[in-house]
C-alpha cells in the first residue's frame, strides 16, 4: 500500500522560490569582480534567474544539456546554477585553478554547450575557446560596459544576453532525480572523473547540511563562503543558505586575509567556511593588524585536516566556535562534522580539542564504515583503521559515463580512498589518503601526471612526487628522481623541463635525486615509504 501524500519533487529551484516568497528581501550582497559591493535579495536572483531559464531556452538549450560555469561566488553566479537547474539542464562548474589542458578535457569529456564565465578569466577563455568545438556561445558574466576585449567568438555579456526575457519564466517540468549539476574531481587516479548531481541529491544535501548538528544554519544568519561554488557545491551553501533565508555574502574574486576580513566585518558575518590555507592567512591577517570579529559564530574548516593550533586559535583568541567537517566532491560533499556530542560538550575544552581535531560523525544521510583489506568491516573502536566507504542519498552511485567503476561496490558502498577510524560514539578521524594526489591550499595535484611528464626528461630514468608538510599550503609537491645511469641533470634542469608543461602551481617545491625508488610486488611505486624517508625534509619554500 502506498502512502497517501503529495509528490511533490525535490526540484533545486524551489528553494529559490521559497526564499523569493518568505524571505526575498534578505539580502546576497557581493564583492562584485567589477570592484563595487553591490547588493541583491533573493526575490530579485529568483526574478533573474527565471530569465537565465528563458534566456537559455530561446538559445534551445534543453533537459539534460551541459551549462558550464567558470566564475567566483557572485549573485550572478548563483543566478545562473538556479535558472540552468530550472530549465533541466545540468550546470557544470568548471576550476579554473586546473591546467588549460585539464579544462579543455573536462568541458569536451562533459559535452558543455555554453559556458558562462567571469571577466577574470578572459585570458584563459581565450586560449582554450578554439579547443572547445561544442562549445557555442560564452556568456562573460559582466555587462556591456564591461565586456573584456577579448578574441572569443559567440561571445555576449550576460546582461544583454537576459535582457528582453521574462522574469515570469516557467520553471521545466521533470522528476527529482533528474541531473542537476556536474562536477569533476581529480581525488581519483587517472583523468578527472565527473561527479553528476540530481536535483534530489542536492535538495536533500541542503537539508542535512542546514542541520542544527550540522552547520546550523538559520535565517538570522549572514553566510560568507569563501569556499568556491566550483569546489563541491560550496558545501550546499548556495542552496542551503537560501532554504532557510540567511543572508549570504559573497566575496567575488578577492579571498586574500584583508578583503574576506572587510567583508565579515561591515556584513556582520555569523558563519563562514573554507579550507584551512584560508583561515591560515586570515588569522595571520588577524594577529598581524590586531583585529577581532565580533559578530563570527561558527567557521567550518574542512577540504583538508585542520591542525590543532588553528582550531585552538578561534576558539580560544577569538570565541569563534569551530567545526571541522570531512567530506568530498563525491558525497556533495558533506560526509561528517564535527559537531558536539553530550558527552563531549560535558568535557573540559582541552578534551573538547581532542574531538575537534577529529573529522566528526555522520549526519542522518550518510552512512559510513571501515574495511579491511578482505572487505570485511572493523569495529567502531577508534583503534582499528581501515579503508573508509560511504553510502546514502547525496552519494555518488557511479561516475559520468560510468569511468573509475571499481571505486562502487555491489551493495551501494562507495570506497572513499580514504583511511580512518571510527570511535564507539561515531566520531571519525582520517588517518591516511589511500590515494597519492598532494592536495595544496585545498586544490588537488595530481602526482601521476607530474611524474609522467618527469620521466620524459632524457636523463631521468624513474620519478616518484609527494606531498610534503608546508606551512603555508598544507602540502607542496616533492619530486624524487632517479637519473639514468650515466646521466647527469640539476634541480634546475628538470623544474626547466617542467616548465609550461604543467600549472604553475603544480611545480615541485624542490627536487631531490635518489639512486633507487622503492616498488611494491605489484610493480608500483611505494609512496608510503618515500613518505616516511621524507617525511621531514624542509622544502626551501617552507621557511616562514
Ligand atoms: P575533494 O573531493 O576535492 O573535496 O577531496 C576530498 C578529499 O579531501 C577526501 O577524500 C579527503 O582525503 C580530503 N579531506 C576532505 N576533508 C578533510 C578533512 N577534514 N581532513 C582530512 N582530509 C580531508
Amino acid at each position: 500500500m502506498l502512502g497517501l501524500m503529495q509528490d511533490w519533487p525535490l526540484l533545486v529551484h524551489k528553494i529559490i522560490d521559497h526564499a523569493a516568497l518568505n524571505h526575498g528581501d534578505r539580502e546576497v550582497v557581493t564583492r562584485t569582480v567589477e570592484g563595487p559591493i553591490v547588493r541583491s535579495n533573493y526575490a530579485a536572483i529568483a526574478r533573474r534567474a527565471r530569465k537565465v531559464a528563458h534566456a537559455l531556452d530561446r538559445l534551445g538549450i534543453k533537459l539534460g544539456d551541459r551549462v558550464a560555469t567558470m566564475a567566483w561566488n557572485t549573485a550572478r553566479h548563483i543566478e545562473a546554477w538556479y535558472g540552468i537547474a530550472g530549465l533541466g539542464a545540468i550546470y557544470h562548474t568548471l576550476n579554473p585553478r586546473l591546467f588549460p589542458d585539464q579544462i579543455v578535457y573536462i568541458a569536451n569529456h562533459a559535452e558543455d554547450k555554453v559556458l558562462f564565465f567571469d571577466a577574470t578569466f578572459a585570458k584563459l577563455v581565450e586560449e582554450i575557446a578554439p579547443r572547445l568545438p561544442g562549445v557555442e556561445l560564452f556568456v562573460c558574466l559582466t555587462d556591456a560596459a564591461h565586456l573584456p576585449k577579448a578574441n572569443i567568438p559567440n561571445l555576449v555579456a550576460y546582461e544583454e544576453f537576459i535582457a528582453g526575457t521574462d522574469e515570469s519564466f516557467a520553471w521545466a517540468e521533470f522528476d527529482e532525480h533528474t541531473a542537476c549539476g556536474l562536477c569533476y574531481t581529480s581525488g581519483t587516479t587517472g583523468n578527472p572523473k565527473g561527479v553528476l548531481y540530481s536535483h534530489r541529491s542536492n535538495v536533500l544535501h541542503a537539508l542535512i547540511a542546514a542541520q542544527a548538528d550540522a552547520m546550523a544554519l538559520r535565517a538570522c544568519d549572514a553566510i560568507l563562503p569563501v569556499v568556491p561554488m566550483f569546489h563541491a557545491n560550496a558545501w550546499a551553501i548556495a542552496f542551503s543558505g537560501p532554504m532557510v533565508g540567511a543572508k549570504l555574502v559573497l566575496p567575488g574574486p578577492k579571498l586574500d586575509g584583508d578583503s574576506i576580513c572587510e567583508l565579515l566585518t561591515t556584513e556582520r558575518v555569523t558563519m563562514t567556511a573554507a579550507v584551512p590555507t584560508v583561515w591560515l592567512a586570515l588569522l595571520q591577517y588577524l594577529e598581524k593588524t590586531g583585529k577581532t570579529l565580533p559578530d563570527m559564530k561558527r567557521v567550518v574548516i574542512g577540504g583538508s585536516a585542520a591542525p590543532r593550533a588553528m582550531i585552538e586559535a578561534f576558539e580560544k583568541k577569538y570565541g569563534i566556535t569551530v567545526i571541522h567537517a570531512w567530506g568530498m566532491t563525491e558525497m556533495s560533499p558533506l560526509g561528517t562534522l564535527g559537531t558536539l556530542k553530550p558527552h563531549v560538550e560535558a568535557m573540559e575544552h582541552e578534551r573538547q580539542l581532542d574531538y575537534k581535531c577529529k573529522q566528526g560523525h555522520a549526519p542522518f544521510g550518510v552512512e559510513m564504515k571501515i574495511v579491511g583489506d578482505d572487505e570485511a568491516e572493523l569495529p567502531r573502536d577508534g583503534k582499528a583503521f581501515g579503508r573508509l566507504k560511504v553510502r546514502g542519498p547525496a552519494v555518488a552511485k557511479a561516475y559520468f559515463r560510468g569511468e573509475g567503476a571499481s571505486a562502487f561496490d555491489a551493495e551501494g558502498w562507495f570506497d572513499t580512498g580514504d583511511v580512518a577510524t571510527i570511535d564507539a560514539e561515531g566520531y571519525m578521524t582520517i588517518t591516511d589518503r589511500a590515494k597519492d594526489v598532494i592536495k595544496s591550499g585545498g586544490e588537488w595535484i595530481s602526482t601521476i601526471e607530474i611524474e609522467n611528464i618527469a620521466v620524459g626528461h632524457p636523463s631521468v630514468a624513474e620519478a616518484a612526487v609527494i606531498g610534503v608538510a608546508h606551512p603555508k599550503w598544507d602540502e607542496r609537491p616533492l619530486l624524487i628522481v632517479v637519473l639514468k645511469p650515466g646521466q647527469t641533470a640539476s634541480r634546475e634542469d628538470i623544474l626547466g623541463y617542467l616548465t609550461g608543461k604543467i600549472a604553475k602551481w603544480w611545480m615541485p617545491d624542490d627536487v631531490v635525486f635518489v639512486d633507487e625508488i622503492p616498488h611494491t610486488a605489484t610493480g608500483k611505486i611505494q609512496k608510503m615509504t618515500l613518505r616516511e624517508r621524507f617525511g621531514a625534509y624542509r622544502l626551501p619554500t617552507a621557511a616562514a
